[in-house]
Order: structure tokens, then C-alpha cells, then sequence
């Protein structure tokens, strides 16, 4: 058993409104529930940074960390994973410009 927050009527604990006052209860395991954010996507979000200023082949584990990531955010890409990500792609097409007109001036 539980007890509204609105009302503090006892409600059952699958109930989704309160029998009391009608408001929507919150389930407990949700509300609770904080989006933790994936290792894969905290190293994404660093490769795909460090591939911006540095290295460019850091964006490629980058991208794929931020892809794996998905997998432990329920398909969806975290802001962390979605910055290594972008940033991995932006990096990666960054050097590969500047290195095309490196060779092009030549
Ligand atoms: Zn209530």
C-alpha cells in the first residue's frame, strides 16, 4: 500500500489514479528512476571532443561508443553519446577537408 501525495487517501500500489481526488499518481519506480548516463557515452563525448582538437581518428571510437551507448539508454542516444557523436563526425570531416586541401594546394 501507498499513500496519495495530493489527498494521502491509501490507493493501491498498481493504481495509476488516486480513487480519492483523481490525480495521477506517480510510480514510485519511475519517478525514482534517474537515467544513468553509459560510460560509452561519457567516452564518446570525450573521443569525439578530443578528435575536434587533436586527432581525428578519435572520432571513429567516438562514433561507435555513441552507437553502443544506445544500447543501455533504450535505443536512444543520450545527450553525452549524441555530442561524441556529432563531434566525432564533425571532426573526422574536418581533417579529411583540411587534408584535401593540404594535398590540393600541393
Ligand atoms: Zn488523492
Amino acid at each position: 500500500m501507498k499513500f496519495c501525495e495530493k489527498c494521502g487517501k491509501e490507493i493501491m500500489d498498481e493504481a495509476v489514479l488516486c480513487p480519492g481526488c483523481g490525480c495521477a499518481v506517480n510510480k514510485e519506480s519511475e519517478a525514482t528512476k534517474v537515467v544513468e548516463v553509459p560510460k560509452q557515452a561519457k567516452t564518446a563525448s570525450l573521443l569525439g571532443i578530443l578528435s575536434i582538437l587533436l586527432l581525428a581518428p578519435l572520432g571513429i571510437p567516438a562514433i561507435i561508443l555513441a552507437n553502443k551507448s544506445k544500447e543501455k539508454t533504450g535505443g536512444v542516444m543520450c545527450k553525452q553519446a549524441k555530442t561524441g557523436f556529432i563531434c566525432g563526425i564533425i571532426g573526422l570531416c574536418w581533417w579529411g577537408l583540411s587534408l584535401i586541401m593540404l594535398l590540393g594546394g600541393m
